[in-house]
């Protein structure tokens, strides 16, 4: 008989609950804090921009959050996802490990995003809200979010970072296709948008500038909300689907992961993988190693420090404790726009100084050359941001050769790599780096 490969997971077997990690953190969190009085937040400053029952699940005690059972609707789209052996990957890399990966490029966006959207755009559904604003870098959020505000019959404004609006438009058709009207960030529909103009006909624009531009809108647009793809308790909460389905396909697979790996941009991928095998840590003692893996150029949890932080760069955000760079850290363009944020998740972070995971830190070429080698080995396509993840899995496979180690590898695949092709193409033809003008 030939191996088995897939690990496919029946739809009754989807998780009917979010795992909450708050529950279990042997150390509190520390709460997010008010930017000018610096007292710990209350919900009613957090009222402005998103909707009380997402603010309540942002600071829940509660361990398992049932999973409302239109978002399970809707996730039964394309979950459970697919947990695969990269046996070609295995034999490639001449190791003994063995190396699983679980493939959240099977999502209609093309990430693990949809599996925030989608209940992002619920709660506010259900909540009276109309509209969602929000910002996008390379579109991979902007249009999970226009997929799941179609669905649940709300209007969806992106404002787009410009330089990707121009250079990726794949990613911003994607999501008109899906219904959201779409804005080049710095744009003329804000206030700060027309002010940062005027100083600064050509600016690129930045993920910070177009947050303050989505939030401007929010605040100032009737039945509007703002929504955020990464970072927040929620955005992690929601995206422990992903290791909850991986228990399960793993016992399948007659196999314990012995380390697990995710690429960190804010760190909510990481998360939903993580998290449910650090509650195993935790509670039953289990000795998994779990690493986050983030860019050289944008070394916020291997090289930040942990205080407190705002999360935009006009400092309009609650200071929040995390692994950070510094708000007005400016990350150099690489081709993996999903994990250029200068903080961390506060989730994430607090799992890193409790010791729960490491973090390790990879440079671009290596990125490309693993995400190469897993496309020409198991056929799919990596995002640039899952790449690292590979790149990571790929030492450890070696490792595990030269140290003749028989070892269990995991890790999170978490979107495809399709309308990515652009970056390969700098890639292959030895042209990877490109600076713009951030502004
Ligand atoms: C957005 C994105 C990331 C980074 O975001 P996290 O919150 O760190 O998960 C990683 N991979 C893909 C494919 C993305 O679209």
């Amino acid at each position: 008989m030939s191996m088995q490969i897939q690990f496919l997971l029946r739809a009754e077997e989807m998780p009917t609950h979010w795992y909450n990690l708050l529950a279990d953190f042997p150390e509190p969190l520390p709460p997010p804090l008010h930017p000018g009085t610096r007292q710990p937040v209350t919900p009613d400053m957090l009222g402005a921009i998103f909707p009380e029952n997402l603010i309540q699940q942002e600071m829940s005690p509660e361990r398992m959050i049932e999973i409302p059972q239109e978002v399970r609707d809707i996730y039964a789209l394309y979950r459970p996802t697919p947990l695969l052996r990269a046996v070609r990957l295995e034999k490639a890399l001449q190791t003994p490990a063995h190396i699983y990966y679980k493939y959240e490029g099977a999502s209609p966006a093309g990430s693990h995003k949809p599996n925030t959207a989608i209940p992002q755009a619920y709660y506010n559904k259900v909540a009276g809200t109309k509209r969602l604003a929000t910002e996008t870098g390379a579109g991979q959020w902007g249009s999970s979010l226009a997929f799941a505000c179609q669905l649940f019959g709300l209007e969806c404004t992106v404002y787009m970072v410009k330089v990707s609006f121009h250079q990726k438009p794949y990613r911003k058709l994607l999501m008109q296709t899906y219904g959201a009207t779409v804005h080049a960030s710095p744009s003329s529909q804000t206030e700060f948008g027309r002010k940062v103009l005027a100083e600064e006909p050509n600016c690129a624009g930045s993920l910070g500038l177009a947050i303050s531009e989505a939030v401007e809108d929010t605040v100032k647009t009737p039945a509007t909300k703002y929504a955020l793809g990464s970072v927040l308790n929620h955005v992690c909460l929601h995206q422990t689907v992903i290791g909850q389905e991986s228990i399960k396909q793993m016992e399948m697979a007659g196999e314990e992961p012995d380390v697990i790996f995710g690429c960190v941009g804010g760190g909510t991928n990481f998360a939903g993988i993580a998290f449910p095998f650090v509650q195993r840590k935790l509670t039953a003692k289990k000795k998994t190693r779990i690493v986050a893996v983030e860019p050289i150029s944008c070394p916020s949890i291997t090289k930040g420090e942990l205080r407190y932080d705002f999360g935009d760069t006009a400092e309009t955000t609650p200071l929040m404790m995390m692994y950070t760079l510094g708000h007005t850290f400016m990350p150099p363009s690489i081709h993996a726009g999903g994990l250029r944020y200068h903080g961390m998740a506060p989730m994430v972070s607090h799992c890193k100084k409790l010791g729960l995971i490491d973090a390790v830190a990879v440079p671009q070429t290596k990125v490309f050359e693993a995400g190469v080698l897993f496309a020409r080995s198991e056929g799919i396509v990596p995002a640039p941001e899952s790449s690292h993840a590979i790149a990571a899995a790929i030492d450890e496979a070696v490792k595990c050769r030269e140290e003749n180690r028989r070892q269990v590898i995991l890790f999170n695949l978490s979107g495809h790599g399709l309308l990515d092709l652009a970056a390969y193409d700098a890639y292959l033809s030895g042209k990877l780096t490109g600076n713009v003008n951030p502004c």
